[in-house]
């Protein structure tokens, strides 16, 4: 039987309508409008599309967004000056500095993530909300990985006594999922470039999540019948064609459930960083209260 499929777009609306009604009630009950601060450096035209559609959500949603595009050659210091200003903004609750960043300051990365509030930190990369995520206390999350989770949640897929694999270690994707899911009881692996017998692993699978970035990586001998599919890649093979991690004609065959790619998780990233700016927002003006 084909598998139920998840379409990101249903999730998504959710997710954002639910930031909507919480910026409306953050709005009514401290006449604050949530703010959102995205800094982009140089002009990589991916990165363009996506600060560009942060801004055109955040309107849809009643929250203030403010872009600061600064030039490809600008230093460290004056990055980081930037971000202190930000920090200091009393209008802006969430911030965040685009990446990937250009070539010469990708050796300062983890100093100018760093630099951002951990409370205005709405990607969830700073140290301080990553060790909050591992010590199972409230924080800000990782966008896409709390997205995949939610849509989980939402979905009625069961997570706890289940086993989890995701295939993927990145700090941005593979390990925030893991963390997600151990929080509500699944039994996790990670898996990685240097894992043996992958597929041996993946087949145990009752919810696998390929975040490889590999065109088609997991196939459907890799995966166990009726599991819970969740592809997070992105690997564009010519300019209008888009696929994900997953083969995803052959493994719908054999899946329980299934997300598309494009129109699957992708879509639920914006959205979780809009309940983020909410969440922000209204844990610093609790502190100010
Ligand atoms: P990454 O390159 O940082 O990590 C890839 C991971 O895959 C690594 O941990 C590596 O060990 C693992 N890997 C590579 N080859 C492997 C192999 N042969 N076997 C097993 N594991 C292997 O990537 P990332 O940032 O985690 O992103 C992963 C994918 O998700 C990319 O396609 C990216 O575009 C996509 N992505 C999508 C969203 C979104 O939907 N909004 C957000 C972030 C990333």
């Amino acid at each position: 039987m084909a598998a139920r499929i998840l379409m990101g777009k249903e999730f998504a609306q959710k997710f954002k309508a639910e930031a909507q009604k919480g910026a409306a009630s953050i709005r009514e009950k401290y006449g604050v409008t949530p703010g959102l601060a995205v800094a982009i450096v140089g002009d990589d035209p991916a990165s363009q599309v996506y600060v560009r559609n942060k801004h055109k959500t955040c309107e849809e949603l009643g929250i203030f967004s403010q872009v600061i595009s600064l030039p490809a050659t600008i230093t460290p210091d004056d990055l980081m000056a930037q971000i202190d200003a930000l920090n200091a903004d009393k209008r802006i609750h969430g911030l965040l500095v685009q990446l990937p960043l250009p070539q010469h300051l990708r050796a300062y990365e983890g100093k100018i993530l760093e630099r951002i509030d951990p409370l205005k930190d709405v990607d969830g990369f700073h140290p301080v909300n990553v060790g909050r995520l591992s010590l199972g206390k409230p924080g800000l999350v990782p966008c896409t990985p709390l997205g995949c989770i939610k849509m989980l949640e939402l979905a009625g897929i069961e997570i706890d006594g289940k086993r989890a694999v995701i295939i993927g270690r990145s700090n941005i994707v593979g390990k925030p999922m893991a963390k997600l899911l151990l929080a509500r009881n699944a039994t996790v692996t990670i898996c990685h470039s240097h894992t043996q017998n992958l597929a041996a692993i993946t087949r145990e699978a009752d919810i696998l999540v390929a975040a490889v970035g590999r065109p088609e990586f997991v196939t459907a001998d890799m995966v166990k019948p009726n599991a819970t599919v969740i592809d997070v890649g992105i690997n564009r093979l010519a300019p209008k064609k888009l696929v994900g991690d997953v083969d995803f004609a052959a493994v719908q065959e054999v899946a329980g459930a299934i997300t598309p790619v494009p129109g699957g998780v992708g879509l639920l990233t914006v959205a979780m960083l809009m309940q983020n700016v909410v969440a922000a927002a209204k844990m610093q003006l609790q502190q100010t209260q």
